[in-house]
């Protein structure tokens, strides 16, 4: 059946899967996508969502890159929110609340309809090793599989073991079987594993809730995409719906604790801090009588609602009783119990920056697999992982973003250099650049690289290309265009700023505070200029961030730059640590375990002081 050799074997077709096998294929390589079941490719393990604090930013990296999570995400919304508005443009994040069942469908049809891309249904049992190189997988059918590279992108799935209250039972999502043998044989070989958890609320029948008792969550007035191409913007959206517990809730909950395989001992492997389950909730915030709980609606066509906030293991009955008590779900109908999930993952610092893994070469991991949380995490590590397959193979230069080009950056060094030991979730918080990583300027940042590797197609780098020159135009209007007196300062007296005795360039009255793109438009040159030039809403918000954030933007611009000095000193993968004497004995051990590519690597290794990278320094400088 598979006399031909693949260039890549993606196995798993979840959100990394998905994105890798895609990626790999548009740059050229053949590639067959090995999955467990053809029928859940793009499946939402979880909640019907995309996007959301700074996972927005991800998706719109991905898409900039010429990925399709934008996309597909764009094509099966229900509702779309811009996050944070209230905020500054760098903590601005989209997230759409998708049709789960069309989010899948997408994926499968885009899948279908990429070349170089073949499907195969089975499981995958271990890997073909020789020599310290992946050659390819063999199948629970016991068929092999020859390929040059392999990712693998397995999530939830290996060794998965499902609890709900005191029944535990194999799975790598409900309904699904678990993955063995890929865990067992890289250990053999060496690898490090580890366990993690993460849960899931329950599944209701929309028809039996109350909508009347719970507070209206609209989408957007104005709702935007995911998507720099032009995708179609929500005509029509779906409400969500916003509910409580209550102290009755939580005692009904508290009466299951002892059947609890979170505090039983069942469970003991770490879950994400930042999306506690329900149980964990009321336990670790005991001052709290009452926590929010959204009512999502699962897609267009279906009764289906998923019950954010209401995570948990705990015994279904309990399920059921504590929800029944919750304001509008006086009568609800159970689809199915939530339930916590225990997998295999491998610790992240045994990958380089491509994703390869250091032990076996032109093997890659990407996705939960690696510790991390999360859809977009998943599929932005699975894009990373295919291209950099890809380019290996054409012996092309790796693929690798700095910490101040992308959020994928940022979460790729973090895994590789600092681990993780509880699952790993993106925030904005973490990128020390937020400034320069903004979801509205993605694809300034990161189309062009696309479009060089092959990715991004010849559409997005003219439109791209379009929005930058209009919008630095409009900056250079403002700039040199001077106001007169009595026309702006109605215009600033509207909002409250101080009048002005003289005139001066525009630039300067749209640098204060509360003086915003819509008080702009009201002066006539620029109402000409912007109708004259047919600018687009785009182009107006970009100019405004432009001159807005010029400061914090050119601050951020020079640390990254400094930065990039250290990023510039490479260290050799085989550098002897040793005989550096003047290294703590601390960051001798974690620099030989993660053998930093740079020394702006290894200086944010934990434990790696300032004083051990001027060691560093100086020797390497010689
Ligand atoms: P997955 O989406 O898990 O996909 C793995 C794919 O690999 C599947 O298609 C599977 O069939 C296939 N596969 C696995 N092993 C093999 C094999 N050996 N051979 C062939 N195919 C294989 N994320 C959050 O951000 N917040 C949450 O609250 C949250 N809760 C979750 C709750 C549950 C119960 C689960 C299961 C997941 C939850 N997630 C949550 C995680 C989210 O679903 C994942 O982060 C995301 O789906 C990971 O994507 P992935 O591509 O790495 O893996």
């Amino acid at each position: 059946m598979f006399s031909e050799e693949y260039d890549i074997i993606v196995v798993g077709g979840g959100h990394a899967g998905c994105e890798a096998a895609a990626a790999a294929a548009n740059m050229g390589s053949k590639t067959l996508l090995v999955t467990m079941n053809l029928q859940t490719i793009g499946q939402m393990s979880c909640n019907p969502a995309m996007g959301g604090i700074a996972k927005g930013q991800i998706v719109r990296e991905i898409d900039a890159l010429g990925g399709y999570s934008g996309i597909i995400t764009d094509k099966s919304a229900i509702q779309f929110k811009m996050l944070n508005k209230s905020k500054g443009p760098a903590m601005w994040s989209p997230r759409a609340q998708s049709d789960r069942m069309r989010f899948a469908e997408e994926w499968r049809l885009a899948l279908e309809r990429t070349k170089n891309l073949d499907f195969y249904q089975e499981m995958v049992r271990g890997l073909l090793v020789k020599k310290d190189r992946v050659v390819g997988v063999r199948t629970s059918l016991g068929l092999d599989i020859f390929a040059r590279a392999v990712v693998l992108t397995n999530g939830t799935f290996l060794n998965g073991l499902i609890h709900i209250g005191d029944k535990q039972f194999g799975g790598g999502r409900a309904g699904e079987k678990a993955a063995t043998g890929i865990t067992e044989q890289l250990e053999e070989i060496g690898f490090e594993s580890g366990r993690m958890k993460t849960g899931t609320p329950p599944r209701v029948d929309g028809r039996s809730l109350d909508y009347s008792k719970m507070i209206v969550q609209p989408g957007d007035a104005d709702p935007g995409c995911f998507s720099f191409l032009s995708t179609d913007v929500l005509k029509q959206q779906r409400d969500c719906h916003m509910t409580y517990t209550s102290e009755e809730v939580h005692e009904l909950l508290r009466e299951g604790f002892d059947r609890s395989p979170m505090f039983n001992g069942r469970i003991k492997s770490i879950g994400p801090r930042y999306c506690p389950s329900i149980e964990d909730k009321i336990h670790r915030f005991k001052d709290k009588d009452r926590h929010q709980i959204f009512v999502e609606p699962e897609g267009w066509d279906t009764v289906e609602v998923y019950v954010n906030g209401f995570s948990t293991s705990l015994p279904e009955d309990v399920q059921f009783r504590a929800l029944k008590s919750v304001a509008g779900f006086e009568k609800v109908k159970f689809f199915r119990p939530g339930y916590a999930i225990e997998y295999d993952y491998f610790p992240p610092t045994q990958l380089k920056h491509t994703l390869e893994t250091k032990l076996i070469s032109n093997l890659y991991f990407a996705g939960q697999i690696n510790g991390t949380t999360g859809y977009e995490e998943a599929a932005c590590q699975g894009l990373m992982a295919g291209i950099n397959a890809h380019l290996k193979l054409k012996e092309k230069e790796a693929f690798i973003l700095r910490r101040d080009e992308a959020y994928i950056g940022v979460l790729i060094d973090d895994l590789i250099t600092k681990g993780t030991e509880e699952p790993y979730r993106m925030f904005t918080s973490r990128a020390e650049y937020r400034t320069l990583l903004r979801q509205d300027n993605a694809d300034l940042r990161l189309t062009e690289i696309g479009y060089k590797l092959g990715l991004a197609g010849e559409e997005r780098l003219k439109k791209v290309e379009k929005k930058q020159k209009e919008s630095e135009d409009l900056v250079g209007f403002f700039k040199k265009t001077s106001f007169n007196p009595n026309e702006i300062n109605p215009i600033l007296e509207s909002v409250g700023s101080q009048k002005v005795s003289q005139g001066d360039k525009l630039y300067k009255v749209f640098a204060r505070p509360r003086i915003g793109m819509d008080q702009m438009l009201k002066v006539q040159d620029v109402a000409d200029y912007v109708s004259g030039h047919k600018l687009g809403a785009e182009v107006l918000e970009q100019a405004e961030i432009e001159v807005k954030y010029s400061g914090y933007i050119a601050k951020e611009k020079t640390n990254a730059d400094k930065l990039q000095r250290l990023e510039n000193i490479k260290i050799p993968e085989n550098f002897n640590y040793r005989k550096l004497a003047s290294l703590s004995y601390e960051a001798r051990e974690k620099l030989e375990a993660i053998r930093p590519a740079t020394l702006s690597q290894a200086s944010r290794i934990s434990g790696v002081s300032p004083s051990d990278i001027s060691v560093l320094l100086v020797y390497l400088g010689r």
